[in-house]
């Protein structure tokens, strides 16, 4: 190959010019037959091997022609593709064989003119058989070995060393696995014969039961002194079993050896390709979503190794770099395991701090396009979050929570934008070395641990001159090898159980074989005729359906003869992720059949299968605590001893080893216990609780009106929400409408500009006179408001954000005509009155940053929407303005504990203002409210009221006693529910009453 100056070609790069071949022909229009389906994802794949197969069978091109319409677009397909590999100067398969044959005649192979043992080399096709027979020609003395039914094989050996294959004698008093090895798929089978133990069978609801019972079956292997690299696990189906045979193994604490024909999903390869599709998709938020999603961004300031020999995930190629060298096996990376523990890192654990559902925020239509359209579209999240924020009074859970999220946003853009920059900046049409450069930077910047998608791309740079291609065909061609990504062997395979398909295990033998998945449909696999070119097109020699279910058999001679003392064979009985039964495969009962003489009975045959493996579905454990292969198996079959033998106290080490359950199970108990206790909220808490509870008096720390009102509802969501400041989780919103907090803000923001005009034009207080030029001002105001919002946030739906304004223009003019049907002479005087709260240009001049202390030594903090004072009587009313739904039943005064903010903002502007306020009233200004007003008058009475609420929560928290004690249906729509659990409104009905007087006397104030 270096003499022809030649460059190994992989099989991904094989695929990539498959691709770019027939991207050429269809766009040419050469090939009519598939020009339908040539640009699918899968037809590269699929080209791929048909082409491969036609070159090692050197097939004729005058047949081809000859083969019907896909024979003529496949001829054209295959010498442009043969014409591609000669300008890139590439040798596939095919080519090396010739090379290698050639080589071998000329006596330059380095296995030539050397004694040969060869052990069932793999001789299906023209190449293959022409690189074994030149070999032989050269070799001086030769002993090959092929497996007893590969008659084809036999025969060819037969025809190259020109003698008759000896077939050694069976054996006198054959066990069951000689049987089976010698008469497998012969017609007239052995005579009868009794069991002995070098057969085995069971079959396990599942494959991850079925990979459990082999972990089960290997440690009692390895009691009896059998060493771990004398078993061997041979599969069919690979991809389907190495998961739950790796977690299988990994929870029994077996060593095990996964070949390279052992993949998995790899998240790095699918973030990469993520990120590809997003660069495809125009720079698509939800693409860039899916990448973020998969835990793969790199730690801040991490920068991958620049390694010039990353391994290359191909068994050809690897094979050039000669033997691995001796090191330490390196696992695939357990999540997080670089990362840092802290939470508040912008990146933990492989996964960015963004807030959660910021892709629907962004909307893919408001981004796609490039780095501008994202830039513009993050700072106004931003802004929107910054406006909700300021909505919410500063020392509440929900607003520690919107700035959380601002920081979390502010994280994504900071990480965001230079990678869309980058996907941004990739070329449209460039050849592969220029593709590969641009993803070697691309998988860097974007990923943990690149090094795997490196390695493919790795692959590719032998093809480096073919092109130009364009990013679908970059996809196309790497998208099946980034969905899984192999993991690189352990250099040594001894001291492990070996796991491989059963190709792999050629010329190999073991002690004990296990061989999973005989079930209908898994092995044998269902015959496929190759797409392309179906056996009605094909001719001799290429591979037909006779020669498929040759191949197969010869799969399980294969697996047959790896094992020297004993084969267990299984397979699942369910199909679990489809919840439906399985049966046995035609080779289960074939492998029975060879060796006991006779087919046996089906039923039969399936209930000694199933009492093979103890564990079930639901019982995932054996009888016998010696048989268990892990603590969890430990511990269930103490508990099915202890339920079944009403062993008491027999588990009690569960609760003494896991000191977690023990007080998880103790706290259900006391639950549901009459007396109160430490499982039913705060309830009579230590010394250390109640010095810390101390903190949290009314009169040592103000509190907002909103907060007090949790206590009526439920003590407990009162102790969660302003003491522990839990927050709900974060849900992703629905972008039809705009956000109600950004609503509020945007409602308020207008009705504070309007106040200020009105009053300094002289057209307070609003009347049905002045109605005309208030309702300009505040179209003005709204126009004005709006635009800033507009622009400062950059809304995602622009349509969405429009009809919501016109919305609020609609409530706007309401709300005033409403105003000025009640006017009773009330002067507005205080717009935005903070107390309590940092000072913020938007309030009014009027607020003052420290709290206000009531008589009562309790300390409150909050903003009042409106203070007037009346014309007349020079006393005081404060306006709170709603936007929400209004309630059926309005409060007197208290409103049962949850309806304080109006009294306790009247006594709030008594307390800053100096004068008598005379009413509160909630003022629901919108359509949704139906703009009624709710005043509650000032009284003695009302007063009085408050006082004894007030009274009521100091009391409980200098108690120390805040239970869960929901109002009827609080916990239907608490945000704590997966604090409480269920049936907490049961439970605490149960309790002693007593202790809830008061707290029923607060719910039954007027
Ligand atoms: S879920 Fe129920 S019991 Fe728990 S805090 Fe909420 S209202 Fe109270």
């Amino acid at each position: 190959m270096v003499a022809a100056g030649m460059a190994p070609a992989s099989g991904l790069a094989t695929e990539a010019i498959c691709a770019r071949v027939a991207h050429q022909l269809r766009n040419e229009r050469h090939i009519p037959y598939f020009e339908p389906v040539a640009n699918l994802p899968g037809f590269a794949k699929a080209l791929s091997a048909t082409l491969t197969e036609l070159r090692l069978e050197n097939a004729a091109p005058a047949k081809l022609r000859d083969a019907g319409a896909p024979g003529r677009d496949l001829s054209a397909l295959l010498r442009l593709y043969e014409q591609k590999l000669n300008e890139a100067a590439l040798a596939d398969l095919a080519m090396m064989l010739r090379l290698a044959t050639a080589a071998a005649l000329e006596g330059k192979h380095r296995f030539a003119n050397r004694a040969l043992i060869l052990f069932d080399p793999p001789m299906d096709t023209a190449l293959q058989r022409d690189f074994v027979s030149a070999l032989a020609s050269r070799s001086p003395r030769i002993f090959a070995a092929t497996l007893a039914g590969d008659e084809k094989s036999i025969a060819t050996w037969e025809h190259i060393l020109g003698i008759a294959a000896v077939r050694p004698d069976t054996d006198a008093a054959p066990v069951q696995l000689d049987r089976v090895r010698a008469s497998l798929f012969l017609p007239q089978p052995q005579e009868p014969a009794g069991e002995d133990d070098s057969l085995d069978y069971f079959s396990a609801p599942g494959e991850g039961m079925e990979s459990v019972e082999i972990a089960r079956r290997i440690r009692r292997l390895a009691e009896a002194d059998t060493p771990f690299d004398r078993i061997a696990i041979l599969l069919r189906d690979p991809e389907r079993y190495q998961p739950f045979l790796e977690e299988a193994l990994r929870r029994a604490g077996i060593p095990a050896y996964f070949t390279r024909g052992v993949a998995r999903p790899h998240p790095a390869g699918r973030a990469f390709l993520a990120l590809l599709a997003c660069a495809q998709d125009g720079c698509s938020a939800s693409r860039f979503g899916e990448y973020l999603s998969l835990g793969q961004v790199p730690s801040s300031g991490s920068t991958a190794e620049e390694s010039s020999s990353l391994p290359l995930d191909d068994e050809l190629l690897s094979g050039f770099l000669g033997l691995p060298e001796e090191r330490e096996p390196k696992p695939f990376a357990a999540e997080g395991a670089d990362e840092t523990a802290d939470e508040n890192a912008p990146v933990s654990g492989g996964a960015l701090q963004s807030p959660i559902g910021w892709e629907d925020l962004l909307v893919d239509a408001a981004v796609i396009g490039g780095v501008e359209r994202w830039e513009r579209r993050l700072s106004g999240l931003k802004k929107e979050l910054n406006l909700q924020s300021s909505e919410l009074d500063e020392n509440s859970a929900a607003r520690h929570h919107l700035d959380d999220r601002i920081r979390r946003l502010e994280n994504l853009e900071r990480f965001a934008i230079p990678l869309v920059r980058r996907l941004h900046a990739l070329p449209g049409n460039a050849i592969w070395s220029e593709w590969i450069a641009a993803l070697t930077d691309l998988a860097r910047a974007a990923l943990r641990q690149p090094e795997p998608v490196l390695s493919i791309l790795g692959e590719l740079e032998s093809m480096g001159e073919v092109g130009p291609v364009a990013l679908d065909e970059v996809i196309q061609a790497l998208s099946d090898r980034l969905r899984f990504l192999r993991r690189e062997p352990d250099p040594r395979r001894y001291g492990q159980v070996f796991v491989s398909s059963i190709d792999e295990a050629r010329a190999r033998t073991f002690d004990v074989v296990f061989l999973p998945g005989l079930s209908e449909g898994l092995f044998p696999r269902k015959m496929m005729e190759d797409p392309l070119l179906l056996d009605a097109h094909r001719w001799a020699p290429l591979t037909v359906q006779d020669d498929r279910v040759r191949r197969e058999r010869l799969l399980l001679h294969r697996a047959v003869g790896a094992a020297t003392t004993r084969l267990i064979f299984s397979y699942p009985r369910v199909d679990v992720a489809q919840s439906r039964p399985r049966v046995p495969s035609l080779y289960a009962l074939e492998i029975l059949r060879a060796a006991m003489g006779r087919l046996p009975e089906l039923r039969d045959f399936e209930r000694r299968a199933a009492a093979g493996a103890e564990a079930h579905l639901d019982w995932p454990a054996p009888r016998q605590h010696r048989d268990a292969i892990d603590d969890a198996e430990y511990d269930l079959v103490s508990l099915d001893d202890a339920l079944r033998n009403k062993r008491r106290g027999s588990v009690r080490y569960l609760v003494e080893v896991n000191a977690a359950l023990g007080r998880s199970l103790r706290a259900r108990a006391w639950r549901w216990n009459k007396k109160w206790s430490y499982a039913d909220g705060l309830v009579d808490p230590d010394g250390a609780t109640r010095a810390a509870l101390a903190q949290y008096g009314l009169t040592t720390r103000s509190y907002s009106a909103s907060s007090l009102q949790q206590f009526a509802v439920c003590p407990y969501r009162f102790f969660l929400h302003a003491m522990h400041q839990l927050r709900p989780r974060e849900e992703p919103v629905a972008l039809e409408q705009m956000d109600p907090l950004t609503r509020g803000g945007l409602f308020h923001a207008v009705q504070r500009d309007l106040f200020a005009e009105l009053q300094s034009s002289g057209l307070l207080p609003v009347n049905r006179e002045r109605m005309n030029p208030i309702r300009d001002a505040a179209d003005r105001a709204l126009d004005r408001v709006a635009a800033q919002y507009e622009e400062d946030l950059a809304p995602a739906i622009p349509r969405v954000w429009r009809s919501e304004v016109e919305e609020i223009r609609t409530d706007l003019h309401g709300w005033l005509s409403s105003m000025a049907a009640s006017d009773e002479g009330w002067l507005p005087i205080h717009f935005e009155l903070g107390f309590g709260l940092k000072p913020d240009a938007r309030r009014d001049p009027a607020s003052s940053a420290a709290e206000v202390i009531l008589a009562n030594r309790v300390r409150l903090r909050g903003s009042i929407d409106l203070v007037e004072r009346h014309e007349t009587r020079g006393t005081l009313r404060v306006i709170d303005h709603k936007t929400g739904k209004a309630p059926d039943r309005p409060p007197v005064y208290v409103g049962g504990g949850t309806a304080l903010q109006p009294l306790l903002y009247a006594l709030a502007a008594e307390s800053m203002l100096g004068a008598r306020v005379e009413s509160s009233e909630l003022s629901y200004c919108t359509q949704r409210g139906n703009y009624q007003r709710f005043p509650t008058e000032a009284t003695p009475s009302a007063r009085a009221f408050m006082g004894r609420v007030l009274e009521i929560i100091e009391s409980a928290i200098g108690e120390g006693f805040l239970p869960a004690a929901p109002q009827q249906d609080a916990c239907s729509f608490c945000d704590y529910r997966s604090v409480c659990g269920p049936h907490e409104a049961q439970r605490s009905k149960k309790k002693k009453p007593e202790r809830l007087e008061p707290l029923m006397e607060l719910r039954n104030m007027p």
